[in-house]
C-alpha cells in the first residue's frame, strides 16, 4: 500500500487525511471514502463526492486502501491502564497450569526486580486447584513485594514481606472485604474485594517509578490493535497525574477518558484545572463498587452461589452510592458502577433513581446477570451498559458458579432488541487488550474457544456489524460523546483503522491492522502498510 510520502509531513501535522477506495463503514452507514482536516471529519461518502472535496491539495496525506475494510477508531470503553501496563512489562500469569511452575517461573524472574507485581492466574486452570498463599509466594521472593492478582482483580495473593509491610496481621475485617487467615488467626496473604485497599499505599509507591513507561506501553500497544480511546476505570491520582503529563507533554497518542476511584473522585476539586475537558484527555466521573466478581464468588446474588453457602458481597452501601451520585450530578459527570450480579444491578438503579441521577449519566459496568425482572427495570432507567464480550471465555466455569442462571448472563442480543445499545469494553487486563477479541465473543458466543455457555447461550450471539457497534459508535454513550467518539461522520473525531481484510467478518476472524490513525494523524503502521 502506498501512501506516506514526504510532501505529505505538513498535511499530517496539521490532522489532514483523505482514505480512499475504501470499505468504509461510517459507524451508520457504508461509504468508500472520508476526508479528515484539522483532525476532524469533514466528509465521507463515495469516492468520487469526497475526492471532489478534497480538490488538488498536494499537501493532503492520501491514502489508497486499495479496496480495505476502513472502520472508526475503535474504543474500548472500560479498561484499566496503569495495571495493563504493569502486567505488561513484569509479565502476565495466564499461562501457569499450577501453582508450582507459577513459583518456579517467576522466582527466575524475580531476580533482577525490586517488586513483582502481576496478575493473570486463575485457580480453576491449576492442578492443585487451590489459590495460591503466602507459604507458596514466600518461595518466589522473601526480601521483596510479591503481589499477584488472580484474573478478575478481585482476589490477590501476597507473600509474607507484603503482610508484614502492610501490616495485615494488625487489620481488622471491614464490610465488603476478607482477609483470609489460617486457625491460628494469621493472614494467609489472600485478600479479596475492599481488604485489597489495604495494600494501595504500597503498591502506588512501586508502581510509580514506572508508571510513566507502564502507560506509554499500553497505549501503543492498544494503537496495534485499532483501539484510538482508550477509557481507563478507577483512576487513581498516579494514573491521572500519569496521563495528564503525557498529555502536557503532548506526547498523548490516543483519547483518555478516566473514571476516578471514589477516593479520588472525592477530593476531585485538586483536579478542576483539567475540567476544560479536552478531546484527547478528559475525566468524565467516578467508578463506584457494588460488589465483586463470579470467580471469587463476591458478585452480590439475589439467591446463593451453586456451588457454595454465600450470595457474595456489597461493596457499596445505599447511604454512600447516593452521596457520591449526588455530588456526580452536581458536577454533571457520569457514574460507573461495577455491578454483576443481579442484586447488585437492582441496588445500584434503586440508588440512582434515589439520587435523581438520569439513566444517561449511569454506566452499569459488567451488567452481567439480568433476570427478566432486572432486565425490566434497566429498560425503565435505560442506563449505558458496559459489557466485555470476552467474559464468556475467561468465566468459562461460570456454569459451576450459577448452575441454571447461566442462560440469564452476558444477555447481549436481549439488551439490543430492547433498543438499549451495549458498549463493548476488555476490562484489560482481565481480558486481552484487543477488540476484535471481544467481537468474535459477541458473535459466537465464546465457540472458538470451547466453553460450555455458548450453547446455553447461543440465542444471544450478534451479527457481527452489531459487535462492532458496542466498539465504535455506540460506545460515545459510555463518555457522553454520542455522534463524536466512533463514528466517522461529518463532525466526528478523525480517527480511522484500516484493516488488511476487506470485511467485518473477515477481520474478526483473523484481525490485521495495517494503519491506525488519531485525529487525523498516523499512529500505528504495520510493516505491511
Ligand atoms: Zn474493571
Amino acid at each position: 500500500m502506498s501512501a506516506y510520502d514526504a510532501d505529505a509531513a505538513a498535511a499530517a501535522d496539521r490532522g489532514d487525511m483523505l482514505i480512499y477506495n475504501a470499505n468504509l463503514f461510517t459507524g451508520r452507514r457504508y461509504a468508500e471514502a472520508v476526508l479528515i482536516r484539522n483532525g476532524v471529519v469533514a466528509c465521507a461518502g463515495d469516492n468520487d463526492t469526497v475526492l471532489r472535496e478534497a480538490g488538488d491539495d498536494d499537501s493532503l496525506l492520501r491514502i489508497d486502501a486499495h479496496g480495505s475494510l476502513v472502520l472508526p477508531g475503535m474504543v474500548d470503553a472500560h479498561m484499566h491502564l496503569l495495571e495493563t501496563g504493569v502486567e505488561m512489562m513484569m509479565g502476565q500469569l495466564r499461562g501457569f497450569c499450577s501453582i508450582s511452575d507459577m513459583v518456579d517461573g517467576l522466582r527466575k524472574r524475580c531476580v533482577d526486580m525490586p517488586f513483582l507485581i502481576s496478575g493473570g492466574w486463575d485457580e480453576e486452570n491449576f492442578a492443585e486447584h487451590r489459590l495460591p498463599d503466602r507459604h507458596d509466594l514466600d518461595k518466589i521472593s522473601t526480601d521483596r513485594p510479591v503481589m499477584l492478582f488472580r484474573f478478575c482483580h478481585h482476589v490477590v495473593s501476597v507473600n509474607s514481606f507484603v503482610i508484614e509491610k502492610c501490616g495485615l496481621e494488625h487489620v481488622p475485617d471491614a464490610p465488603g472485604g476478607i482477609i483470609r487467615r489460617d486457625e491460628s488467626g494469621a493472614p494467609t496473604g489472600v485478600l479479596l474485594d475492599r481488604a485489597i485497599e489495604h495494600l494501595t499505599e504500597l503498591r502506588t509507591e512501586l508502581v510509580s517509578s514506572i508508571a510513566g513507561d507502564a502507560v506509554g506501553k499500553t497505549i501503543e500497544y492498544a494503537l496495534s490493535r485499532g483501539l484510538t480511546t482508550l477509557m481507563s476505570l478507577d483512576s487513581d491520582s498516579l494514573e491521572f497525574n500519569t496521563c495528564r503529563d503525557l498529555f502536557s507533554r503532548n506526547d498523548l497518542n490516543c483519547r483518555l477518558r478516566l473514571f476516578l476511584s471514589a477516593r479520588d473522585f472525592a477530593v476531585f476539586g485538586e483536579y478542576r484545572d483539567v475540567r476544560n475537558q479536552n478531546d484527547m484527555f478528559r475525566v468524565c466521573g467516578v467508578k463506584l463498587f457494588a460488589d465483586g466478581s463470579f470467580g471469587g464468588r463476591t458478585a452480590l446474588l439475589s439467591a446463593p452461589y451453586e456451588d457454595a453457602q454465600t450470595t457474595g458481597l456489597r461493596l457499596t452501601d445505599e447511604k454512600d452510592f447516593i452521596r457520591y451520585m449526588t455530588i456526580a450530578r452536581e458536577r454533571g459527570m457520569m457514574v460507573a458502577a461495577h455491578a454483576i450480579g443481579d442484586r447488585a444491578i437492582e441496588e445500584v438503579l434503586a440508588a440512582a433513581e434515589k439520587a435523581g441521577l438520569d439513566g444517561n449519566k449511569l454506566r452499569i459496568e459488567h451488567a452481567a446477570l439480568t433476570p427478566p425482572h432486572v432486565i425490566r427495570k434497566i429498560a425503565m432507567m435505560h442506563p449505558t451498559l458496559v459489557v466485555q464480550p470476552h467474559f464468556l471465555v475467561g468465566d468459562w466455569w461460570l456454569p459451576v458458579r450459577l448452575g441454571d442462571r447461566c442462560s440469564d448472563c452476558y444477555l447481549f442480543r436481549t439488551f439490543t432488541d430492547l433498543g438499549l445499545k451495549p458498549v463493548g469494553s476488555s476490562d484489560s487486563p482481565v481480558e486481552p487488550l484487543d477488540p476484535w477479541t471481544g467481537i468474535l465473543s459477541a458473535v459466537d458466543r465464546g465457540k472458538h474457544a470451547g466453553v460450555r455457555i455458548a450453547d446455553l447461550t447461543a440465542n444471544q450471539a450478534l451479527d457481527s456489524e452489531t459487535a462492532l457497534l458496542m466498539y465504535t459508535a455506540w460506545a460515545g454513550a459510555a463518555s457522553g460523546e454520542e455522534g463524536r467518539l466512533g463514528m466517522l461522520e461529518p463532525g466526528s473525531y478523525g480517527d480511522a483503522v484500516v484493516m488488511a481484510e476487506r470485511s467485518i467478518e473477515a477481520a474478526m476472524r483473523k484481525p490485521a491492522v495495517l494503519m491506525t490513525a488519531v485525529a487525523g494523524r498516523i499512529r500505528f503502521k504495520s510493516p505491511a502498510f
